[in-house]
């Protein structure tokens, strides 16, 4: 990830793949969810062997039991590390990891670089019908005086149009509610890009172009990462963004 390159002395921020971790097929390696079936102490072990990986003390992190909603969630010092009924979780706090789990929907990471906040999103079809990036820089906005423009977002590697396909009434739908140019139609086949879609909503709100990052990873075409439309049952990799202390 080359946007938050820049401010590495002030905030981490990386995606995982699905390698290095101890789970069993189908959730091999890495999965770091804890809802999809896989074994509690398998994915604890793989928390913590990220933790190392990405340098952050594990009792600090903080997940999300993820809703495809558009709530989200300010974390103060006083935190429970698993957040209720949410997709997305806002800090200035130092030395507190935010974590979004994903196998296909985008994961997104946001930083202030001015004002030190981070974000991290989950960015489904259903939060993205939402506006949830939106959303999120609009509570930056609201809470902590942010400025659009010194926003830097980073969309992690997610399932993306070649292989996206959707129904005709969720084409309809999208194009109803945004615009064609979301939507290719291949054939008599419908496919959604989000990552687009999420690119014109977080413009929309005053985040810079060239402050945008998109993955050119699609993680239905590539086997490095776990992918629920290719898969069904499978892990979770994930987003984890942190301020330094
Ligand atoms: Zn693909």
């Amino acid at each position: 990830m080359s946007i938050f390159k820049p401010y590495h002395k002030e905030v981490f921020a990386k995606f995982s793949d699905r390698w290095g971790g101890v789970s069993n097929p189908p959730y091999h390696e890495l999965n770091l969810a804890l809802h999809v079936g896989d074994n509690p102490i398998d994915v604890l072990k793989n928390r913590e062997i990220m933790s190392k990986k990405f340098d952050f003390y594990i009792d600090n992190l903080i997940y999300m039991d993820q809703t495809h909603s558009d709530n989200i969630k300010i974390i103060n010092d006083t935190f429970t590390n698993k957040q209720e009924n949410c997709d997305g979780i806002i800090t200035n706090k130092p030395n507190i990891p935010l974590m979004v789990m994903v196998a296909d929907c985008i994961p997104v990471l946001l930083y202030d670089r001015i004002k030190k906040v981070i974000g991290a999103i989950h960015a489904g079809r259903n939060g993205t019908f939402k506006s949830i990036s939106k959303k999120a820089v609009f509570i930056m906005k609201e809470k902590f005086n942010s400025n659009p423009e010194d926003i830097v977002v980073s969309l992690g590697a997610s399932i993306k149009s070649c292989c996206y396909e959707v129904g005709e009434d969720l084409a309809d739908i999208a194009i109803k509610s945004f615009g064609d140019k979301y939507v290719l139609k291949k054939d008599s086949s419908f496919y959604l890009d989000l990552q687009t879609l999420n690119f014109d909503q977080l413009k929309k709100i005053g985040v810079k172009e060239e402050n945008i990052e998109i993955s050119t990873i699609c993680t239905s075409c590539d086997k490095n990462y776990f992918s629920y439309r290719r898969d069904g049952v499978t892990g979770r990799f994930a987003g984890v963004i942190k301020l330094h202390g």
